[in-house]
């Protein structure tokens, strides 16, 4: 049996990740809250609803599908929202994880492949980031993805526990296949805003500051394909299965684009102007997060092979016409 545990695979990344694990023979079985996510989403193996914090859930699908492994995504990921309630974080996205933590070493299932963030580096201008930089969070999100890192680690020394940590820089794309996508509500990510503008499903973007210290004053982020970003779950799946103890990983292309960068490469993309505006400023948003490490490469062979600009965008696009899920 090959049961692998998603948290959150109701979800954007989640739901892929369910995808590529079904293509690897592994059996997805998905376990969500529907809080962000859809039931929509759920096609690649079972579904079971509930709260990471309910433990009694938690042990029953533990006991039911006996999982060899857990890819955790379940979280909340608004840095704006973060901003003001940051308890929200630390409840769901810490406390949460706490319980799915103890839940699994309760019942021996130790091979974890946790979803962080460069959300935990905070700003750090003009050095590269790789995964020795100082986790210096900016907000509640990063600070409750730092935590959940800090706890897999003790949970590694006293239960043996191991764990691939993935820090991501900017997903976007979707399923070539436009299966799954990406979807929220509310939307607070770039390339479906700009997508949603172009399509007139929103007035406008609103460009969040053009004061930054960057070549056209908007701010840089490195943006990977959601599924090279789900292939790397399955390469540190296999990693882990295969013995090789607990590491941390950053995904990311290494290349960086600007907000007017991404607007003009979906105006390519669309053949369409992207109505926008420029506002101030978003709180909690660093100038530049560009990854600068070759690990995931070197050491997990992950070779990502849709993650240019055009390419994601591109998928995004074809998914914004053809999927979405019903709201
Ligand atoms: N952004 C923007 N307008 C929007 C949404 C995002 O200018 O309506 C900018 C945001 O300030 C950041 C980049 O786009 O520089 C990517 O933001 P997103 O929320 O997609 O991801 P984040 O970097 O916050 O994880």
């Amino acid at each position: 049996m090959s049961n692998v545990l998603v948290t959150g695979g109701a979800g954007y990344i989640g739901s892929h990740a369910c995808k590529a694990l079904k293509t690897s023979g592994f059996t997805p079985v998905t376990y969500d809250s529907l809080v962000t996510g859809w039931r929509d989403a759920v096609k690649f193996g079972p579904f079971e609803q509930g709260d990471l914090r309910d433990r009694a859930r938690l042990d029953e699908v533990f006991a039911q599908y006996q999982p060899i492994a857990v890819m955790h995504f379940a979280a909340l990921s608004q840095v704006g929202e973060a901003m003001n309630e940051p308890g929200l974080y630390w409840g769901n996205n810490a406390g949460g994880s706490l319980c799915l933590l103890e839940a699994a070493a309760a019942v021996g299932c130790l091979d974890f492949v946790f979803s962080s963030t460069c959300a935990t580096y905070g700003e750090h201008d003009n050095i590269v980031l790789d995964e020795d930089a100082p986790q210096l969070p900016l907000n509640a999100y990063g600070a409750s993805k730092r935590a959940v890192e800090d706890m897999l680690r003790d949970f590694g020394a006293a239960h043996g526990l191991r764990s691939v940590i993935f820090r991501y820089f900017n997903v976007a794309g979707a399923d070539p296949e436009a299966e799954v996508g990406e979807f929220h509500r509310p939307e607070t990510h770039l390339v479906p805003l700009v997508l949603d503008a172009i399509d007139g499903k929103r007035d406008a973007l609103t460009i969040f500051g053009t004061d930054y210290d960057t070549p056209d004053g908007t701010c840089i982020r490195d943006y990977v394909h959601v599924c090279d970003l789900v292939d790397a779950h399955v390469l540190g799946l296999k990693w882990l299965q295969d013995g090789k103890g607990s590491r941390v990983f950053n995904l990311g292309t290494g290349s960086g684009f600007s907000v007017r960068e991404v607007m003009q490469r979906a105006e390519e993309v669309t053949g369409t102007p992207v109505p926008c505006n420029e506002g101030p400023r978003r709180a909690g948003d660093c100038t530049k997060l560009v990854s600068g490490s070759v690990r995931a490469l070197n050491e997990l062979g992950w070779a990502p092979q849709r993650s240019d600009l055009q390419t994601m965008i591109a998928d995004a696009w074809k998914w914004h016409k053809l999927g979405q899920y019903e709201a």
